[in-house]
């Protein structure tokens, strides 16, 4: 019975603990649930509450000023959002997703959850954005229990057939297009036949005694000093670890892509985050 009790301890089988913070890790309630939410102490993924600020808040595909937005411009300004920030975060390690959600419930809505392949890159995401605004706003980051995202999405929106639209509990995940998908997870690459092959819906630490076991398999581009640029890599992948390191180095060089617009404007956000930093301790 002890026994059982421990092995549901922190899950949602335990019939205390909230499933929907459990699975999505946002539930209406909020505070006020009757169920616990447990807050993890450490996790490899992070919840940025309702940090994407849609062009159509109100209305969807509607300005505020009630005039019909064209949704290749929503998208852009989507794309231009999800850039951006992939770039900031990606500075702290390997970003296994980025999901930001359609939906718009309060409790939902605009929220961003970045899962990175390590805890610590994790941890070290959230000291830097700790204080930080962005586009004018403070950045609400916290460790979130969420580690596999099949199970809090919705299957429906990706079926488009969604009833509950909006305002579903489980995650209307937006999508970027193809040539930004590859253009940023693309760096990633010499990794990706590992998570595609990592089975999901493990806990913590079962992962943690995985990951120990296959180390050796992807142990050279984890490798930290390889990461910052130890140069002695030299594959197809070399332009793009360039690029990146570049980016590393000094951010208002980087030449940001050529294929959409709205580049300046991203450039000028960017420089933005840190003044509003330097400004708002
Ligand atoms: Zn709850
Ligand atoms: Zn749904």
């Amino acid at each position: 019975m002890a026994e059982h009790l421990a092995s549901i301890f922190g899950t949602e089988k335990d019939r205390v603990n909230c499933p929907f913070y459990f699975k999505i890790g946002a539930c209406r309630h909020g505070d006020r649930c009757s169920r616990l939410h447990n807050r993890p102490t450490i996790s490899p993924t992070l919840l940025l509450s309702n940090m994407y600020q849609r062009p159509d808040m109100i209305t969807p595909g509607v300005d505020p000023q009630g005039n019909p937005i064209d949704p290749k411009k929503i998208q852009e300004h989507f794309e231009d959002f999800f850039e951006d920030l992939f770039e900031e975060l990606d500075k702290h390690g390997e970003i296994e997703s980025l999901n930001i959600c359609d939906n718009l419930a309060d409790h939902m809505v605009g929220n961003v959850y970045v899962q990175f392949k390590e805890e610590e890159q994790a941890a070290s995401a959230l000291r830097s954005l700790q204080g930080r605004f962005y586009s004018g706003k403070p950045i609400l980051a916290d460790f979130s229990p969420v580690t596999d995202f099949r199970e809090a999405t919705c299957r429906q929106f990706e079926e488009n057939s969604c009833n509950r639209g909006g305002y579903c509990n489980f995650m209307h995940v937006k999508q970027i297009g193809r040539e930004l998908k590859k253009k940023l997870f693309g760096r990633y690459r010499r990794s990706l036949r590992f998570s595609r092959s990592r089975s999901r819906s493990v806990s913590p630490q079962r992962r943690r005694e995985r990951d120990e076991r296959h180390r050796g398999d992807y142990q050279d581009h984890r490798d930290r000093g390889d990461y910052h640029g130890s140069g002695r890599r030299s594959t197809d992948r070399s332009t793009d670890r360039r690029d990146r390191h570049d980016s590393n180095r000094d951010r208002r060089r980087r030449t940001s892509s050529p294929i959409r617009e709205g580049s300046e404007e991203r450039r000028a956000r960017i420089e933005q985050w840190n003044r509003e930093k330097e400004e708002n301790p």
